[in-house]
């Protein structure tokens, strides 16, 4: 029997073993903190098959990341790993939370290099930003694994971007989150999918942000299956 760890908004999380878990993608989508919650049949496999196939062609390209296998519906195999709380977010252009705290700028403006920040991981204080200084204070990372943290996460956006754009799709941003295995490698963790980044087709959002702005449940899952569709996942 696999034991329940973890109850998060948008996926359950089990133990295997000691070195593995399962992360369980569910059928549902919620918005503004949790207060807007609909079911969402068939979102589950949609956002882990993106996961597993972003997070194979990321290893393929040398990153190194926590996952392993996907059983082809809504679940994935991951290693186990101590993770760092805090949200590493990626920008290419203006757009979210940073014209909230930027409203001067106009959106969708194309930043001159893609932006890196982190926010902490706390549902109840928002995910506030954090300056490097802050985590590094705080212990949350040392200064060398910081600088690793950052050079993935370019690195990443550079694989992304590439990808996204032969298919035609423009990568606005993308959350991610890291941990330390076993023996100490600082590894991709979490998921890659639709919930964790905005991607527009022609302008048109390919991603959470459809249910963010009032779309429907069942048009959010379309748009996924869209994307899927696409970049010719299965
Ligand atoms: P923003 O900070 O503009 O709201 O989000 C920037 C990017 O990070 C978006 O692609 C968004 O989907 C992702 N993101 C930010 N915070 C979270 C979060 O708490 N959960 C998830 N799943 N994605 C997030």
């Amino acid at each position: 029997m696999v034991e329940l760890i973890y109850e998060g908004k948008a996926k359950r999380v089990y133990r295997l073993n000691d070195d593995e878990l399962i992360i369980e993608f569910k059928d549902e989508v919620t918005a503004l903190d949790g207060l807007r919650r609909e079911a969402a049949a068939g979102k589950g496999r949609l956002a882990a098959a993106q996961t597993a196939f972003f997070m194979n062609y990321l290893e393929r390209n040398g990153v190194r990341t926590h996952f392993i296998n996907w059983d082809g519906d809504r679940r994935i195999t991951v290693r186990a790993l101590r993770m760092v709380p805090i949200e590493v977010i990626v920008r290419n252009y203006a757009y979210g939370s940073f014209l909230r705290r930027m409203p001067m700028v106009k959106p969708l403006t194309r930043f001159s290099k893609p932006l890196v920040e982190f926010h902490l991981k706390s549902d109840e204080l928002h995910d506030p930003l954090l300056t490097t200084d802050d985590l590094i204070e705080a212990g949350l990372l040392g200064r060398e694994d910081l600088q690793e943290v950052i050079n993935t996460s370019l690195k990443v956006n550079d694989l992304l971007m590439g990808l996204l754009g032969m298919h035609g799709l423009t990568l606005l941003d993308f959350k991610l989150e890291f941990g330390f295995s076993r023996d100490g490698r600082l590894l991709l963790a979490d998921e890659l999918s639709g919930d964790t980044m905005r991607i527009l087709k022609e302008g048109r959002h390919l991603d959470k942000e459809l249910f963010r702005k009032g779309a429907s449940a069942v048009d959010l899952v379309k748009a996924y299956a869209e994307l899927n569709t696409l970049l010719g996942i299965s």
